[in-house]
């Protein structure tokens, strides 16, 4: 959706997601980089963050589905993706059609991938996920080294490149983490093992925090992307945010003293105010949660939200301040000084900042500023 004329938009700084990768860049000197853009990038769009990504010479793009790696191709992309995810059999020829990179967790998906290999007479690429610690998806580390034996012997060798190996982190948010340790080693010294120790295809473990905090987690490749999007980052590395949320005033109007506003009168005015209505709700992904809690700015001044948020739409007390309506409101993001930041939203919905991302969905038009 790109309707120019909605009076909501998610405004995207495409110049400053691309100062924030040569940034990580210079961070991971060697390693490679590969960007996960699952969940819509969480929630920066698909195709055009895939798109600012190739322009930046990316190695690796990353997503959680099959579904999403399509979405890829058909928008253009042509650079490696990689499915983290689980794959399903249904999905298997889709991956082959569109070239797309996919993870093996088990014999069993092996097995039918390889027939979809034989039946459409193709080879694919594969990476196969060790679990180290987060008891999500991967193999045990001897199941691994097994797997990996028949992948690359007969019959099989003639379907399957294998061309990495990886295991994701289930903490590491600090440097001495010991959970965040022990999968390192764990990693490393399946690493050393004789499957592995010679091989040249790509190791990778460290996500956003991973990479950060543990040098030692960066191996051949490593899958930042929350840092990419400009969240998470150390004091004095140049990255910010790239993501604001904006939308004019649809409604402006002065309720007395003792008057309850929106649905269950949750807010009642404490005396004569401006109320301004914006058009952004629970609907669009603003969390409800942040009823009588979160603020927007107005002409660089901070305003609380007043009352419970609607599906569409939530009011604002601008006490008495000049407010028009069609004035720019930030709901995220900066305005002179001020600035509404996606962890402080997070922190007033009990949540992580990921979850705020990806809750915005398609129905607020996102527009490319580069
Ligand atoms: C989502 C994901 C990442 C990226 O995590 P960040 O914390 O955003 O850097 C990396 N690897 C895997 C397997 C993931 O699922």
């Amino acid at each position: 959706m790109s309707d120019a004329s909605h009076p909501a938009w998610i405004e995207i700084d495409v110049a400053r997601f691309k100062r924030n990768i040569a940034t990580v860049r210079r961070e991971i000197t060697s390693a490679r980089l590969c960007v996960p853009i699952k969940a819509n990038a969480y929630g920066h769009g698909l195709v055009p963050m895939a798109r600012a990504l190739v322009d930046e010479g990316i190695e690796y793009l990353a997503v959680a589905h099959s579904s999403e790696a399509v979405t890829c191709r058909r928008g253009g992309i042509t650079a490696p993706i990689l499915v983290l995810g689980a794959i399903h059999e249904e999905q298997i020829d889709d991956l082959l059609r569109y070239d797309i990179d996919f993870t093996i967790s088990s014999a069993f998906k092996a097995r039918l991938v390889a027939e979809r290999c034989r039946a459409r007479n193709k080879r694919c690429r594969v990476h196969l996920e060790v679990d180290t610690g987060m008891r999500r998806t991967g193999m045990r580390p001897e199941t691994t080294r097994a797997l990996y034996r028949e992948l690359t012997s007969e019959p099989y060798a003639q379907f399957f490149d294998v061309v990495g190996i990886y295991s994701h982190l289930a903490t590491g948010t600090h440097e001495n983490d010991k959970i965040a340790l022990d999968q390192i080693e764990k990693f490393s010294t399946l690493m050393l093992s004789p499957e592995f120790a010679s091989q040249t295809f790509l190791k990778h473990l460290g996500n956003s925090a991973g990479m950060l905090n543990f040098s030692s987690a960066h191996f051949d490749m490593v899958r930042p992307a929350l840092l990419c999007f400009g969240y998470a980052a150390p004091l004095g590395i140049d990255i910010e945010p790239c993501f604001s949320l904006k939308a004019r005033v649809a409604y402006f109007k002065v309720v007395d003293e003792g008057e309850g506003i929106s649905y269950g009168h949750s807010y009642v005015a404490p005396s004569r105010s401006r109320i301004v209505t914006i058009p952004v709700g629970y609907g669009d992904g603003f969390r409800r949660a942040l009823s009588n809690r979160g603020s927007v700015l107005i002409r660089n001044k901070r305003y609380p939200i007043v009352g419970t948020i609607c599906m569409d739409q939530f009011m604002v007390n601008v006490g008495n301040d000049d407010v028009y309506v069609g004035d720019e409101v930030v709901l995220i993001g900066r305005s002179g000084d001020q600035e509404i930041s996606v962890a402080e939203i997070a922190s007033l919905c009990d949540t992580i900042p990921y979850e705020i991302l990806c809750n915005f969905n398609e129905r607020i038009p996102r527009i490319y500023r580069h």
